[in-house]
């Protein structure tokens, strides 16, 4: 096993990895920029290393850096955590050409997956259902001939896309020119290629996504769904595990499905497969060969410590364990909170004068956040995560209700009375919602 691990990270999800380790007796090295010197993984964690200016390109996403401050601390791995360099194969690679452990997949997998239409090519190849879609586009002209073999409505989307970033629709040929290019320059001016393809246009689906681990000797489990349809600007903002709209045989089929592709495949470590799910069927979207944020409503439900076996994974042992050794119990739901308007969502960076975070049975708070502490603008804007597990979805509704109430956050404006309005509201309260629920309940709200 690992001695001492990097946290190439910030924030939350870097506290979260620190935990891990020091639960499996591994000494952490924290890095930060200049703006981060005060922060709590920083505190935290055995060691710390300043790795440049605020900027996260000068800093966090500093691959020399990051690897120099490994070096000279004898770290013998690097875990990436979420966003950042964790789906970097370039980055991946660097740190195993140093002699140090990568804890994710290996470099190669990372590019097979990151790259959508590669992706899309695999799933296909591994017996996952995909959504009809086409190749690489070219030119306006192949664009407008797929679309009419795909029909209407169609989304162009960028092969190295992320972050809900370069997808636009088309409902018709009158469209689709203009989506296309809008596509291509915003692919162009946020990702390494300006490469586009097209995906039919599902219209009313849910977002759900399996959990998978995968060992190095081709062991797979998968960790059951967590269904992310509540949605704002394609981003999440609730998770919950399991999805109200499938029922125990719809998971087994599904995370069959899953399992003997990912063993086809060959990945390993941790990894999600995105799917839409309409009509009582699956589409595969993207896989993320990393950690999710919302990684620990399947925690919640699993009693799996997901980052503790990316680090065991990596370390070379065995899973251990099989898939009918997998039970899940009860229900959880995750609350991104984060330091916004609830209204405007314009980011609300700021000093912390008070805080106060909900605590008793089946409640999680994971947060970076202490009384004092300055939220520098220079970062995604979420704060805490707040996850709730309860014996059935109502008990955890229930609990959650009280959980936000007692949640004290002075001195910025947070998320929270969104949250408390959303789960507030009979669609969510009876599990009817898909990916447009959340924007269409705002517009409602507005007027
Ligand atoms: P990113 O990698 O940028 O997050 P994804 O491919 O994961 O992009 O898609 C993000 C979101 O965009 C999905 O959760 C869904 O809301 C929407 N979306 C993507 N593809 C489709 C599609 N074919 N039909 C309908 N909505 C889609």
């Amino acid at each position: 096993m690992f001695e001492k691990v990097l946290i190439a990270n910030r924030g939350e999800v870097a506290l979260r990895i620190h935990r891990a380790c020091r639960e499996m007796g591994i000494r952490t090295v924290a890095v930060h920029s200049e703006a981060d010197a005060n922060a709590m993984h920083v505190r935290l964690a055995d060691e710390a290393v300043c790795i440049g200016p605020a900027r996260s390109a000068d800093s966090y996403l500093n691959k020399p850096a990051i690897i120099s401050a490994a070096l000279i601390t004898g770290a013998d791995a690097i875990h990436p955590g979420f966003g950042f360099l964790s789906e970097n194969a370039d980055f991946a690679e660097m740190v195993e050409n140093h002699g140090i452990t990568f804890i994710g997949p290996t470099a190669q997998q990372m590019r097979l997956m990151g790259d959508k239409i590669t992706a899309r090519k695999a799933a296909i190849e591994a017996g996952l259902p995909v959504t009809p879609g086409s190749p690489a586009l070219e030119t306006v002209e192949d664009a407008l001939a797929w679309a009419e073999k795909i029909g209407y409505p169609v989304i162009i989307k960028a092969k190295d896309g992320g972050g809900g970033k370069g997808m636009k629709i088309a409902f018709n040929a009158e469209e689709l020119p203009e989506a296309y290019s809008m596509a291509r320059a915003e692919a162009k001016a946020a990702f390494p290629s300006d490469v586009v393809y097209m995906e039919k246009y599902l219209q009313n689906p849910r977002h759900i996504e399996m959990q998978i681990l995968a060992d190095k000797y081709g062991n797979v489990v998968h960790l059951g769904e967590r269904d992310c349809s509540i949605q704002r600007n394609n981003q999440k903002v609730i998770e919950e595990s399991p999805s109200p709209a499938l029922n125990d045989a719809q998971r087994e089929e599904i995370g069959e499905i899953v399992r003997k592709a990912i063993e086809k495949i060959g990945y390993t470590n941790a990894g999600t497969l995105e799917f839409l799910y309409e009509d009582g069927k699956f589409y595969f979207m993207e896989m993320n060969t990393r950690l999710q944020v919302e990684h620990p409503v399947t925690e919640a439900v699993t009693g799996i410590d997901i980052v503790r076996e990316q680090i065991r994974i990596a370390s070379g042992a065995a899973l251990g364990y099989s898939q009918k050794d997998i039970t899940f119990s009860g229900h959880a739901i995750e609350c991104r909170i984060n330091a916004e308007d609830p209204e405007t969502f314009s980011p609300c960076p700021g000093k912390i004068l008070e805080w106060h975070a909900p605590g008793g049975l089946g409640v999680r708070v994971d947060s970076e956040i202490y009384s004092g502490y300055s939220i520098p603008p220079f970062y995604d804007s979420m704060i805490a995560k707040l996850i709730i597990h309860g014996k059935t979805r109502n008990a955890c509704l229930m609990r959650l209700r009280r959980a936000l109430e007692e949640f004290v956050i002075m001195g910025v404006k947070t998320t929270i009375p969104l949250h408390q309005e959303i789960i507030s509201q009979a669609e969510f309260i009876d599990g009817q919602y898909n990916i447009h629920w959340l924007e269409k309940f705002m517009e409602r709200n507005k007027k």
